[in-house]
């Protein structure tokens, strides 16, 4: 879908009333020119420099992005962004958020001044039942989401919403809320989930930094299983994480590097499957692994 029929049907929602469902929505969208399914994607993020760096991980990014539709909207979820309930970012100019310490001033200049759409935040509000979403005023676009999408849509023309990660939800929970954002798919919004599938900063090999695809014993066990699991779609075992095993209980200390990963199976259809990209490990206790489902 063009953005600018995106933005009409968008525009349309105050006049349709806060009562709108989605089936509502869908009936309005429908009479728009029809669109692909698009796809969802997970990106390892990595380190806040890539950003600003060209490598391997940052052509990846920018390969997947050019492989698919261009989409009319973007719905983030950041390990970066972990709050207390679920919000979504409902500001028209969303902040370019430098959540980080001690990296060169370059990286704190990037600006990524793409719209937000608090039309859009509304409408997912109200899609969302059994399940509170706040609309965030406050919040903007963390680096989780705007090192990778910089270079996936470096125009920055595409409106982005960031969707929070609720501290009390469990892998199940954010499995669940996720899958109500389905359908959205339908009409050109395209999911990001940022984080990394194996994630362990108290362990990072800082002196192997450099060294190309290193990782621990236990990161490409952890790595191996996971995308096991992703292929043969035992979305049981990932929702689960915590039971399995040490490997697993190392790749995924804290949770919120691995969760925006949920988000994005959640959406994974029955015909659909996933093609893993920069599928590489750093430092030892980093995977990069992205993948499309698509
Ligand atoms: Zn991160």
């Amino acid at each position: 879908m063009h953005r600018r029929t995106f933005n009409k049907i968008i525009s349309l929602l105050p006049l349709a009333g806060v009562s709108m469902n989605l089936g509502e929505l869908g009936n309005l969208m429908a009479e728009q020119p029809s669109t692909a399914t698009m796809p969802a994607m997970f990106v390892g993020h990595g380190n806040p420099m890539n950003a600003i760096e060209e490598n391997e991980f940052t052509r990846g990014w920018r390969d997947a992005a050019a492989k698919i539709p261009t989409p009319a909207v973007i719905i983030c979820i950041s390990a970066h962004w972990e709050t207390k309930g679920t919000l979504v970012t409902a500001m028209e100019k969303p902040k370019t958020i430098h959540d980080f310490g001690g990296f060169p001033r370059k990286l704190y200049e990037v600006q990524y001044p793409a719209p937000g759409s608090p039309e859009f935040a509304q409408t997912i509000k109200l899609t969302i039942k059994n399940h509170e979403i706040g609309l965030s005023q406050d919040w903007g676009l963390d680096h989780g989401c705007w090192s990778p999408i910089i270079k996936m849509y470096p125009d920055a023309n595409i409106p982005i919403v960031q969707l929070s990660l609720d501290y009390g939800l469990d892998g199940s929970g954010h499995f669940e809320l996720s899958k109500q954002l389905a359908a959205f798919r339908n009409n050109g919004a395209l999911l990001i989930g940022s984080g990394n599938m194996v994630h362990n900063l108290g362990l990072v090999a800082w002196d192997k930094m450099n060294e190309p695809d290193f990782g621990f014993d236990w990161a490409l066990e952890a790595s191996a299983k996971m995308k096991k699991y992703i292929s043969e779609k035992d979305f049981q075992s990932l929702i689960n994480y915590r039971k399995q095993g040490r490997a697993f209980d190392l790749a995924i200390n804290s949770a919120e590097h691995y969760l925006p990963m949920l988000y994005v199976l959640a959406l994974m259809g029955k015909n659909e499957k996933s093609t893993f990209f920069n599928d590489k490990a750093q430092a030892g206790s980093l995977t990069m692994t992205s993948f499309v489902v698509i």
